[in-house]
């Protein structure tokens, strides 16, 4: 059965949680969180850097509500890839390091509203092993420096990565793209080029000194990066 992550979180209370520890079980664990999502939400700061791994795309959906949402992913695998992420390795782990998503770096923590929360689903929390998530009343200085620390840069730019899709948008740059490469075809959004390139001079000098034009041309870039992931896929 898949377990569906965050489906089971909790806020952190140094009361409740006093005797709680954490370790990540790294190649043992059964329900990898490098296996179970196909892509992450990544804010502005991120892009840049992002872009030479993964591709990076504007994605919408509705939610429960019926409103719209607008956001940027990045792939981590194609859907239909059970192997999990294209930089995950047998026995190694994560490839990227530092380099890897915010909300790699923050898991199985993040922050709810204004609290520190936990997800329970990530089996690296138990009585028994690992570092104690509290001391005291303070949160584990580790934690709170190697995990909340993304937490924060991702609510930090959330607005700001909103008001960069919400641009692409107004401006009608928007439009379906696709890669097919040895037969797979894979679809996404993705900013027109031409549509760009016809932008009147002012806006386009607009998007230069704001720098979302640098933004833009690395999506644009990242996108050669679904040939990875669908090679990933053929080679399996
Ligand atoms: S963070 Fe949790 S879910 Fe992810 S690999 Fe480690 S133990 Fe498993
Ligand atoms: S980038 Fe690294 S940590 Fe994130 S899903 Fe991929 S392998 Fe896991």
């Amino acid at each position: 059965m898949s377990i569906k992550l965050f489906s089971n979180t909790e806020f952190l209370d140094p009361q409740q949680h006093r005797t709680l520890r954490w370790e990540c079980l790294k190649s043992s664990c059964p329900n990898s969180c490098c296996l179970i999502p196909d892509r992450t939400f990544v804010v502005l700061e991120e892009i840049i850097g992002l872009s030479r791994y993964f591709p990076v795309v504007i994605t919408v959906e509705v939610d429960e509500e019926g409103k719209e949402e607008r956001f940027l992913c990045a792939y981590f695998r194609l859907k239909e890839d059970s192997r999990g992420c294209v930089y995950l390795k047998d026995g190694m782990g994560c490839l990227l390091g530092e380099e890897k998503p915010y909300t790699c770096k923050q898991y199985p923590f993040f922050i709810k509203g204004n609290y520190l929360a936990m997800d329970l689903t990530c089996p690296g929390f138990s009585q028994e092993k690992g570092e104690p998530l509290w001391d005291g009343q303070h949160i584990n200085q580790r934690f709170e420096r190697q995990f909340f620390a993304y937490s924060l840069r991702l609510q930090e730019q959330r607005r700001e990565t909103e008001d960069f899709v919400n641009t692409l948008f107004e401006l009608n740059l928007v439009v379906g793209g696709k890669m097919v490469y040895e037969g797979l075809e894979v679809t996404f959004n993705m900013v027109d080029e031409e549509r760009l390139y016809n932008l009147p001079e002012a806006v386009k000098e607009e998007l230069f000194k704001s720098g979302y034009m640098r933004l833009i041309y690395a999506h644009l870039n990242s996108l050669q990066n679904w040939e990875r992931l669908i090679k990933k896929y053929l080679s399996g």
